[in-house]
């Protein structure tokens, strides 16, 4: 990573409980966890949704890897809680660092009018006690520390500023705004619009923000009606906010757990229409921030099976600068989830796409296959004066289940 730039990844995005079903894989399911790494090193993590699970292994794979050639220095990390509610601490019986000796980490939450001092530490001791669980919080060998902050606090870790700002939800709830050399990331989840304090609280917390990272739970007619009062938010807002505090992108997050991805899809592009730099967080994003801006990368797509084919098709999708285009070429690499294809356009990430595929030759009938797809990676391309884009297919609707 270069000197002067800070990285952030999303391990999970999915609001209240973690969601398996197939049609929701694209944007993943696994509760509320954001890493950030400051330009320094320092290393954030924002809530310990299920997601914490998958960041403590591959933290514990670069740490093996470092200490082949230092020694063992442990992982050390800042972890700021946003509330206890399920969704933002059910990873942390699964984050296997908790359990080595040589590791540091220092928590940072509010303290609970329910649970009073040492919220934290009791909501650790709870998790991890007879008969919730099989082993006892004493397993827990690393050195934990804790404070307990409210909203509107400033402090510096590490070289990276720290606010924080109360929201609108059942039970409170914190935001944070951590400003590093490289960007400035707003992380504002579980928010309900309408409380005057906790919406001034918000804009001034987001002024400017490289990142905002909004709770879109809902669609605007859900938060205006059914499910008024939920304690959540939506793209909407979102816009309204990043809009006015002039933030230079939008994370729409904490997808409901009954959005299918193609809900989520609708979210991002009606948001898009109204902020074009509105993004949908999706497990396995990454967001890298230095003085040129911010670049986003989608998870690798090209998982499982390819294959090499030579298939002539024609792409129809969006531009970077939003204009539409159409372009012939020819399909090279093809799995059962994705393609990759070479396209003098620059598709937007996570825009859609339509890939037509000529019929195979030899084929009798003249059967184009239309596939509908997301683009997901777009890099210039070497050898040709092409972008090589990577797309991965989207889900048509769940069928209907058979009936008797
Ligand atoms: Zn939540
Ligand atoms: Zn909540």
């Amino acid at each position: 990573m270069a000197q002067n730039s800070a990285k952030l990844v999303f391990w999970g995005v999915r609001g209240s409980t973690p969601t398996l079903e197939r049609d929701m894989w694209r944007y993943g399911g696994n509760t509320p966890c954001v890493e950030v790494t400051a330009p320094g090193g320092a290393h954030f993590i924002l809530d310990c949704g299920t997601g914490l699970r998958m960041l403590g292994n591959h933290l514990t794979a670069l740490n093996n890897r470092w200490s082949r050639w230092q020694g063992d220095t442990g992982i050390e990390a800042h972890i700021l809680v946003t509330h206890y509610h399920w969704d933002h601490i059910q990873g942390i019986p699964f984050f296997h660092p908790f359990f080595e000796a040589q590791n540091r980490f220092h928590f940072y939450s509010f303290q609970s009018k329910h649970l009073g001092r040492n919220s934290l530490r009791q909501v650790f001791d709870a998790q991890l006690a007879s008969p919730y669980f099989p082993v006892d919080v004493g397993a827990m060998a690393a050195s934990r520390f804790f404070r307990e902050v409210g909203g509107g606090e400033k402090w510096e870790t590490e070289g990276t500023q720290i606010t924080t700002a109360w929201l609108n939800h059942p039970q409170g709830c914190l935001g944070y705004r951590l400003d590093t050399s490289a960007g400035s990331v707003v992380y504002a989840t579980d928010n309900e619009p309408g409380a005057p304090d906790c919406d001034a609280a918000i804009r001034q917390l987001a002024q400017g923000a490289d990142v905002l990272i909004y709770d879109a739970q809902y669609s605007p007619e859900q938060l205006a009606s059914t499910r008024k009062g939920w304690g959540h938010s939506c793209w909407l807002e979102g816009v309204k906010i990043a809009r006015e505090c002039k933030a230079k992108s939008l994370v729409l997050f904490h997808h409901d757990p009954d959005s299918t991805s193609r809900t989520v899809d609708g979210f991002l592009s009606a948001a898009r229409q109204e902020f074009p730099g509105t993004w949908a967080a999706m497990e396995g994003m990454s967001i890298t921030l230095n003085d040129q801006g911010a670049e986003y990368a989608l998870p690798e797509s090209r998982m499982g099976q390819r294959r090499r084919v030579r298939l002539a098709a024609t792409v129809y999708g969006c531009n970077e600068n939003g204009g539409t285009f159409e372009e012939k070429t020819i399909l090279r690499d093809l799995g059962l989830q994705g393609a990759y294809l070479f396209l003098s356009n620059k598709p937007r990430l996570q825009s859609e796409v339509r890939v037509v595929v000529d019929a195979a030759e030899g084929e009798n009938g003249n059967g184009a296959v239309s596939l509908r797809a997301t683009v997901t990676h777009c890099e210039r391309s070497h050898e040709k004066s092409q972008n090589g884009v990577g797309v991965f297919f989207i889900e048509d609707a769940a069928p209907e289940p058979p009936r008797d």
